[in-house]
């Protein structure tokens, strides 16, 4: 039994949903103590429940201990199978990290499956579904991933009450990635998108967007849209597509919260990382490491910031795998992810 000490590095909910991945992927028995100990609330959370709860699903795993507020359990993997499955976190907890859990394993499964999670779509410090759609799933695609993502409806912080649904497809082998460097920019386009709320604010935030990075980028097609949900919400979203490479940054609205506000944090976002030499974001960063571990061949990235979510998701890839990851530079500066040789389970 493979045994992770949830307070490792970052310390929170992707150290829990890493290890289920690992242990659905290879079939070890994992226990996971100290789950989410450097959080202010530790413990299981409705998503990491929620989580936990798909993950057994998928494999017929028996689970000990997996309960609210839980800091440790035990997950013994059964036999993956795919199917038609449906999670309900209950609150406003992030769809996309759940879906993030079950994905990879269900890729091995032995057919095609059908995810459908609510809970929330739009929510802080975590993908939206946006970003999963715009960025992660086609990376996913040229890894040799193969999978549709509909969003039925938004769920924004702190209602949320959206719905995503997931087709995944079984696939032989997945692919390494060389990528770095991103070449020059071609272009940025985005969405600015309203859930029950005035149009106007969607059109406040494109316009900023526009004044702040219209003169100094090639902006291009930022979509006004009203997003069917059963609670307020807005999002603004940018991917910027280069030669060789994407990334994508969003923010969302809050009560109080100016449009121009939302707006500027992206742009921040963007102008931060084309002062920088990153090909891809920090986040797709931490997100791509789990499937590169298990590719065919060795990858290669440069990120546009090394993180602490990046550095402890490869910690707890090596405890389940003797794949070797090496992060070259400083934490929180641009650097170099070299994935070894994956292991085909
Ligand atoms: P906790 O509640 O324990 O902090 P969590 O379950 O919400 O944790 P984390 O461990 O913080 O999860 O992991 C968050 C994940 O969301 C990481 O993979 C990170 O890259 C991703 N993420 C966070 N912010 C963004 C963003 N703005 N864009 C894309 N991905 C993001």
């Amino acid at each position: 039994m493979i045994q992770i000490d949830g307070s490792t590095g970052e310390g929170g909910g992707q150290v829990l949903r890493s290890s289920l991945t690992l242990s659905v992927m290879t079939g070890q028995p994992l226990r996971i103590f100290e789950i989410r100990a450097l959080r202010k609330k530790p413990g299981l959370q409705a998503q990491h429940l929620k989580a936990v709860q798909a993950a057994a699903a998928i494999c017929s795993a028996s689970v000990e201990g997996a309960e609210m507020g839980a800091t440790e359990l035990i997950f013994r993997p059964g036999e993956l199978t795919s199917g038609k499955f449906h999670f309900d976190i209950g609150t406003a907890g992030s769809t996309s990290l759940v879906l993030q859990t079950i994905f990879l394993p269900l890729t091995r499964a032995n057919g095609a499956s059908t995810v459908t999670i609510t809970g929330g779509t739009h929510v802080p410090w975590s993908p939206c579904f946006h970003y999963l759609d715009w960025l992660w799933l086609p990376y996913l695609r040229q890894l040799g991933l193969d999978a549709e993502l509909t969003m039925e409806q938004a769920g924004f912080y702190p209602q949320g009450g959206g719905r995503i649904r997931a087709k995944i497809q079984p696939a032989r082998s997945i692919q390494p990635l060389t990528l770095p460097e991103r070449g020059r920019l071609r272009q940025i386009r985005g969405v600015s998108a309203v859930a029950n709320l005035p149009e106007d604010i969607a059109r406040r935030q494109r316009q900023r967007v526009v004044s702040r990075l219209g003169d100094k980028y090639p902006l291009n097609d930022i979509r006004i849209v009203q997003l069917p949900a059963p609670f307020k919400g807005t999002v603004m979203l940018l991917l910027a597509e280069f030669e060789r490479s994407q990334c994508c940054y969003f923010a969302l609205g809050a009560p109080g919260k100016r449009a121009e506000t939302v707006a500027d944090e992206v742009a921040d976002a963007i102008e931060a990382f084309m002062a920088g030499d990153g090909a891809i974001d920090q986040y797709l960063a931490d997100q791509l490491l789990l499937p590169l571990a298990f590719a065919d061949g060795p990858s290669a990235f440069r990120t546009s910031k090394i993180t602490k979510h990046l550095l402890t998701n490869a910690e707890i890839i090596q405890s389940f795998l003797p794949t070797e990851i090496i992060i070259e530079g400083q934490h929180g500066e641009p650097g170099k992810v070299l994935v070894d040789v994956g292991v085909v389970v």
